[in-house]
């Protein structure tokens, strides 16, 4: 019945490569539910199958993303030639960001099209806070990829910034749209943060009003600089 309705593949994918990860965030169920998953990587036939598919079209979107990090080993040796050649209009997957140093050439100039950093603060101390890492060290890694897409003229993969709102934070939402700006980053999204997940920590939410007064003065100030700024409490 099914197949007599759709005939084709779905344009719009989304695959959950990998379940590991070089952090352990305050807000992950990674740190609270660390035994969630079973497997560390999808299936080898599984992900040939859906690469096969791919490339019998052109996908309008292929978000490699789930619950892990892709720029780790042994999971970049493992998909990420792959991802970055496969043809969609937006090929695209979240990183952490804390290793991009290491696989700058193999992310620029390909057919990703776009990088999407999940930074959730504009401080070292927050950062540390929330993320439990090396905030000077992502921005550092973020510079030397956008050197090294000027010096080479490229401009792929295009940056997006993701911002978990969250009492702890949402006071630097100014400031983070400001180091998005001299980062060139070109889209920024701001998501509520899902307590459900992480109940078990300190951080806490921000009220749908509190938030919505928060990020309309970020929005407009991301706006006039160019950069598209979500508002994912909307969704
Ligand atoms: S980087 Fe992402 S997947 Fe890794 S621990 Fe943090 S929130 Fe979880």
């Amino acid at each position: 019945m099914y197949s007599e309705i759709c005939e084709n593949l779905p344009v719009d994918y989304t695959v959950g490569l990998v379940t590991t990860c070089n952090m352990c965030c305050e807000m992950c169920f990674r740190r609270w539910d660390p035994n969630k998953y079973s497997k560390d990587f999808i299936d080898d036939d599984v992900f040939q199958k859906l690469v096969n598919a791919m490339r019998t079209q052109k996908p309008e979107i292929i978000r490699w993303h789930c619950d892990g990090e892709l720029l780790n080993e042994p999971a970049a040796s493992k998909f990420l030639n792959t991802v970055v050649e496969m043809s969609a209009d937006e090929n695209c997957f979240s990183t952490n960001g804390q290793n991009i140093d290491h696989y700058i050439e193999k992310l620029v100039g390909t057919k990703l099209t776009l990088l999407i950093i999940s930074v959730d603060a504009a401080t070292e101390e927050t950062y540390k806070k929330i993320r439990h890492a090396n905030f000077s060290k992502l921005l550092n890694n973020i510079r030397k990829l956008n050197t090294y897409k000027e010096e080479n003229n490229l401009s792929t993969p295009r940056l997006k910034f993701m911002f978990v709102l969250m009492e702890e934070n949402k006071h630097e939402l100014g400031l983070f749209v400001e180091i998005a700006k001299f980062l060139n980053v070109s889209e920024i999204e701001v998501m509520p943060l899902n307590t459900a997940v992480c109940s078990s920590s300190k951080l806490r939410e921000v009220q749908l009003e509190e938030a919505k007064r928060v990020c309309k003065f970020a929005k407009a100030n991301a706006n006039e600089s160019g950069i598209i700024f979500n508002f994912g409490y909307d969704a």
